[in-house]
Parts: structure tokens; C-alpha cells; sequence
């Protein structure tokens, strides 16, 4: 069978990939610590789960509206209001099967061949392929660890031509974990206020995963708020990955676009999954609030064991659940046996040698790094530090 040339634009995520092969050799028997995983260790807080089984009880398992229930897009508008002071219509909320598919409405709503996308590196892996898959042209903006990985208003502002359509980023950021503060954001609005053509692309997933205090978001500032699309789930903040349910808040001619590209995609977003989220919007935030504290915790444990790791440059996150160390100094080196050159090298060195899955930096457009997942329990955390200590400090 002949498959079509648009499948040569893009690959298999790596971060999929390591999660494959993760568990392709736990399978064979051994004794992996996945640290290449995307999503939260906890289960669903249990009254999600209720929640849901109550909605199939009450026969809410035929097709929902193509956008979300009403009442979904009610609570998201009171969750804008409540958590960001920001008023949205419900028409202005599409719901979908998850902030991938957000942004994949988005993008193939916005961007045709040729447009140019300004994507700042380290960048989450799907955003380019995206661009890629509605023929535009990622334009890559590269952040260093020593900026705290953040894109400043002058690279802004030098990478925007006469073709730029969209710019796609988030905070709390994947994979580096870099939060903007509000003047920070509000510098970057200041540029856009000048370009009003400039969609925004706002992924604000890891929102409630913040160790700084409150989320900032670039929809605040008033001058461009028509011009900015604040993408949000369910599935970090409220540990539902397998729920598969995202949303998207958008001026309401983008809206309805987006609901037309669903309509003919999925029909909407799982019904007992849009149930269940109204619920998780208006119940006790206090399981999500837990789990962030136990993230915190996470976070100073790996700043610590990769911080007295020689060689290892780590810089200090402020939100999500990754570590994005520069390990570019053991290139060139060997443990005797195995040569690291590059990103990719070390990381498979850390799997056959330390049994740790990690993701190499390339995959998110920085090749000096590695992506370290802390969404795993501390003991293991502990374990997978002590054996990456001793498998790095064999490479010489
Ligand atoms: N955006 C970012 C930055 C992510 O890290 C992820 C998942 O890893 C997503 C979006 C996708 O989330 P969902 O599970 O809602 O599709």
C-alpha cells in the first residue's frame, strides 16, 4: 500500500518513542526507571472518577455537541474568571480530545503554505510538526539555559517578517519548565501590539504546576487579547491523561473554525471524559493543589542530586515536572566502551548503562540537554539519581 508524501513531514514524537521502548524492556524483565514520561504518577482524583460513573449512570454516552457540552464551556468561562480574570463566552470554548488536538485545530486552521510560525527552542515536540503538517515554515527562536530559557522581546521582534502568522509557546514550559512572570509577558505583548496580525498560541497546560505563585498568562493585556488563543486540559493539572480532553479559548471566528475542522475529525470530545471535567473544574481543587506540593518536593530533591553531579548544568525550574540539563560537556568523552557525540548518544548511554529513560534535548530543538521527567515517586527518583551519578562519572 502507498502512503501519502504528508506523512514524510513528521515523526513519531521521541518522547513516545522512549516511552515505547521504556516499556518494551520492563516487558523483557528489566529493571527500568521510565524518567522519559509526560504525564502525572498520580491516579484521577477520586471525585473525577465518581463523576464519570455517574454520567454513564445518567446515560451521557451518545455523541455530545461537537464544541463540549454547554455546561463544560459554562464552567471553563467561570474557571477563566476565577483563575486568570479573564472573561471569555462559552461560544469562545471548544472542547476536544485533548490540548493536542487544540492545537491542532489551530494550526490547520490559521496557517497556510508558506506561513511562518515563530517557535521558540526548547519547544514542545508537537508544535512543529504541526507547522509542518499545514505546510508552513517553523521559524526557530533559540533560548539559552543561561536566559532561563526565555525568549526576549528583541529576538522577538528581530524574527517576526512580513509572513509571520502565529507564535506558539507555553509557560509553564515543556520541556524546560520556565515560567514568565507577568512583566516579562507583558514585554512580548508590547510586540505584538505592534504586529495585530500575530495569532498567539498560548499553551498554558501546565498552569496549576507553578512553584512561583500565581499564573501569568498573555491573554491579560487588553491591547491583544483578540489577537491570543489560550490553550488548557485536564490532563497534567487534574492527572486525566487518559481522559483525553483539552480545550481551547479563542476569538469566536477562530472558535467556529475549529469546530468545523472537529466536526469532521471526531464529532467532539469523549462525553463521559466532558462530564467528569465539569466536575473537576467546580469540585475541591485541594487533590490538585496536593499534587503540585509533591512535585515541589520532586523538584528540590533533582535540583540537589543533579545539581552535585560534575558536569551536569541545571538551571532551576519554575513550573511542570521536567529538569533540562545541559550534559554538553560529556561529549567527546567514553566510558571505554561507548563514545558520546551528541544528545541522543547520552541518553541511550543513561538507558543501557544507569536502566533510565530520558529524552534527548533534540527532540524539543536544543541538543546540548536532556529532558528528565520527575513525575515519577521519590524512591525511584532516588534510585535513578544514584545510578546516573555513577554512569556519568565512568565517562571520562
Ligand atoms: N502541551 C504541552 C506543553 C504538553 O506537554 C502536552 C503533553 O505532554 C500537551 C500540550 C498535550 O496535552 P493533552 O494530553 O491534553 O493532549
Amino acid at each position: 500500500m502507498q502512503l501519502a508524501k504528508r506523512l514524510d513531514r513528521i515523526v513519531e514524537p521521541q518522547t513516545i518513542r522512549m516511552a515505547k521502548l521504556s516499556r518494551a524492556l520492563k516487558a523483557e524483565g528489566q529493571n527500568i526507571i521510565d524518567l522519559s514520561i509526560g504525564e502525572p504518577d498520580f491516579f484521577t482524583p477520586e471525585y473525577i472518577d465518581i463523576a464519570a460513573t455517574l454520567a454513564m449512570e445518567q446515560g451521557y454516552t451518545k455523541y455530545p455537541p461537537v464544541a463540549g457540552f454547554p455546561e463544560l464551556r459554562q464552567a471553563i468561562c467561570d474557571k477563566f474568571l476565577r483563575d486568570n480574570n479573564l472573561s471569555f463566552l462559552p461560544e469562545q470554548i471548544i472542547i476536544s480530545t485533548g490540548a493536542k488536538q487544540s492545537l491542532a485545530n489551530i494550526v490547520l486552521s490559521i496557517i497556510n503554505p508558506g506561513d511562518e510560525v515563530i517557535i521558540p527552542t526548547p519547544y514542545w515536540v508537537t508544535y512543529s510538526a504541526l507547522v509542518q503538517l499545514s505546510e508552513g515554515e517553523p521559524v526557530f527562536v533559540r533560548t539559552t539555559i543561561d536566559k532561563d530559557f526565555k525568549i526576549t522581546p528583541e529576538q522577538l521582534e528581530a524574527a517576526i517578517t512580513e509572513k509571520t502568522r502565529m507564535f506558539i509557546f507555553s509557560s509553564p514550559c515543556n520541556p524546560t519548565g520556565t515560567v514568565y512572570s507577568k512583566s516579562e509577558l507583558e514585554a512580548l505583548a508590547a510586540v505584538f501590539e505592534k504586529h495585530p496580525d500575530i495569532a498567539i498560541v498560548s499553551d498554558e497546560i501546565y498552569e496549576y504546576i507553578n512553584y512561583v505563585g500565581h499564573h501569568e498568562s498573555i491573554a491579560q493585556f487588553t491591547a491583544i487579547k483578540d489577537q491570543v488563543i489560550v490553550v488548557n486540559g485536564f490532563s497534567k493539572g487534574y492527572a486525566m491523561t487518559g481522559w483525553r480532553l483539552g480545550y481551547m479559548a479563542a476569538p469566536a471566528a477562530l472558535a467556529t473554525a475549529c469546530e468545523k475542522f472537529q466536526s469532521q475529525f471526531t464529532s467532539g470530545a469523549n462525553s463521559i471524559s466532558q462530564r467528569a471535567a465539569i466536575t473537576a473544574l467546580n469540585g475541591d481543587q485541594t487533590p490538585t493543589r496536593n499534587m503540585t506540593e509533591a512535585f515541589r518536593s520532586r523538584l528540590a530533591f533533582m535540583i540537589q542530586a543533579l545539581g552535585d553531579m560534575p558536569g551536569v548544568k541545571i538551571h532551576q525550574p519554575k513550573g511542570a515536572f521536567y529538569m533540562f540539563p545541559d550534559i554538553s560537556s560529556f561529549f567527546g568523552k567514553s566510558d571505554g566502551t561507548t563514545i558520546i557525540n551528541n544528545d541522543e548518544d547520552l541518553s541511550m548511554y543513561l538507558l543501557h548503562t544507569a536502566k533510565i529513560t530520558t529524552v534527548n534535548g533534540g527532540a524539543f530543538g536544543d541538543d546540548r540537554c536532556i529532558r528528565i521527567s520527575f513525575a515519577t515517586g521519590m524512591e525511584q527518583l532516588q534510585e535513578a539519581m544514584e545510578r546516573m551519578k555513577t554512569a556519568l562519572a565512568n565517562l571520562q
